[in-house]
């Protein structure tokens, strides 16, 4: 099908209803099992980033109100959640996962509108995601001996957890599920630009019956989560977002005995073997970075061809990429929707003109994006070098940095080189290339003919910048656990 072809016909609009979705005006912290008003006095807004209007208003957590959540969540465990037999914690972790499931279209739309995410993206992705970790990690509950024989596991006590905005419910539920799982009770922050279904969920946990103040759920932006890092009555810290603030908070704790997970940046590599089924490939490489708006921690943001089918490549990338369509996140056939926030967007622009200084050949297909809201379009950098910053530093946008490679050495030695080091892809026919690259490769997940594929049961954590501990599957309940 040629270019013209391609473009001769348009699909009709698909837009997801909201009708069963009711926002309120202002939300409040969930502590003790009940929505407060914040000490601070303070509200912050949310704004749908798709057309920059009002979401809603959310309470800003100060000190106090995040020493009262704590004191909520050890009284919590100190009185009931470490002292229920296991199988009932389970019972609740599942009624959890149910209630989630029910509120499933509710919860999908709510993320779209206030992450600016695809509703194809939040509803087959995120939101059944978000369940089944409530779901794997129920079944481990009254299981955890037998998870660790003979080493006597036991939980930690207060979980103060913070998250990012990419993926704000599914985040939410890697952090909470295994907690409450290990028996921990936790605090969890949502993000600054994405509270709207962790209060969702939050009305779900009050709905669930869980005991009060085993779960509590603040809002607020980078003080509120230094006050919870802070704070003396905190056991362990999980942290989710930007490299730069990860230090900080492994500073902050240093000598505190508090345990800490961190879930950081990525840079991650997409290796193309010549020998790879090549049109699966360029639909893997563009799941990989412009599905999500690049908006994924472990996106394939640097992609290395090899240099006999580089062209072929290139050309069918920048075929596919004149069919993605930009636009409302609500609409069903949208394949990129909103970058989360204009600051975000002011980063991806900062790194376009980067890209273009450094003297990198920059691909944009035409396409109109809405004249509200902040949007990019999918974008190529071809001819980049290791040395320039777009090909070492995170964007977090649906920017790809294109490199070349002959040999396999070169190409292990290119994609190691970097600061980073959560996740790549490799496409290949052989399997011992495969065998061979995963045990080479400096990166906690490596995808094999596919990209960004997350299941419960399977751990996921980086390696160098992008973090340390492991979130998902059995490794994720260590992360919550002491042993003996
Ligand atoms: P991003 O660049 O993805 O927004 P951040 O690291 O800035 O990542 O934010 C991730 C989460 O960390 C958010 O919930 C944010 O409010 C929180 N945060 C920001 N600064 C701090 C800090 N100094 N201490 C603890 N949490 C913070």
């Amino acid at each position: 099908m040629g270019k013209e072809t391609q473009n001769m016909w348009s699909y009709a609009p698909a837009l997801e209803g909201t009708g069963h979705l009711t926002i309120q005006k202002k939300y409040g912290l969930f502590i003790n099992g009940e929505f407060v008003k914040p000490n601070s006095g303070k509200y912050f807004k949310s704004i749908n980033p798709a057309n920059e209007e009002l979401i809603a208003e959310f309470a800003e957590a100060n000190e106090k109100d995040v020493d009262l959540a704590v004191k909520a969540a050890r009284t919590a465990y100190d009185k009931t959640w470490s002292k229920m037999p296991a199988k009932e914690r389970g019972k609740y972790i599942y009624r959890i996962a149910r209630m989630m499931q029910e509120r499933a279209r509710e919860l999908a739309v709510a993320e779209c509108l206030d992450a600016g995410k695809t509703i194809r993206e939040a509803r087959d992705i995120d939101v059944p995601l978000a369940c089944n970790h409530f779901f794997y990690y129920a079944g481990w509950a009254d299981k955890l001996n037998e998870a660790f024989p003979g080493k006597k596991p036991k939980s930690l006590g207060v979980a103060g957890q913070i998250i990012p905005w990419n993926f704000p419910i599914l985040m939410a539920a890697w952090k909470i599920a295994p907690a409450l799982a290990t028996g921990n009770t936790v605090v969890l922050k949502a993000a600054e630009t994405t509270p709207l279904t962790a209060m969702i969920l939050a009305e779900i946990i009050q709905e669930s019956g869980l005991p009060n103040g085993v779960v509590n759920i603040i809002t607020g932006a980078g003080k509120t989560g230094a006050a919870l890092v802070k704070h003396p009555d905190v056991n362990k810290i999980a942290f989710t977002g930007s490299t730069e603030v990860g230090k900080l908070i492994q500073k902050s704790i240093a000598g505190s005995g508090k345990k800490l997970t961190l879930e950081l940046g990525g840079k991650s590599a997409n290796i193309i073997f010549e020998d790879a089924p090549l049109d699966q490939a360029v639909e893997g490489i563009v799941n990989g970075i412009f599905f999500n708006q690049g908006h994924v921690c472990c996106a394939g943001s640097r992609l290395f061809v090899q240099e006999s089918v580089a062209q072929k490549v290139i050309e069918k990338l920048k075929f596919r990429l004149e069919s993605l369509i930009v636009g409302n996140p609500l609409d069903k056939n949208t394949d990129i929707g909103a970058i989360n926030s204009k600051a975000q967007l002011e980063t991806i622009e900062k790194y376009l003109k980067i890209g273009k200084e450094e003297g990198a050949e920059m691909f944009q297909p035409k396409c109109d994006l809405p004249k509200k809201g902040y949007y990019c379009p999918p974008t190529l950098f071809l001819d980049v070098a290791q040395s320039n910053r777009i090909s070492q530093e995170e964007i977090f946008g649906p920017v790809l940095a294109i490199q070349t490679f002959r040999s396999i050495d070169e190409v292990i030695q290119k994609a190691n080189n970097s600061p980073y080091g959560l996740a790549a892809g490799v496409w290949t026919d052989k399997g011992s290339r495969i065998f061979n690259l995963t045990t080479q490769l400096r990166a906690g997940v490596v995808w094999a003919n596919t990209y960004n594929k997350f299941d419960p049961s399977s751990p996921f954590g980086g390696y160098k910048e992008s973090g340390f501990g492991r979130e998902g599957g059995l490794h994720g309940l260590t992360a919550y656990l002491k042993f003996d």
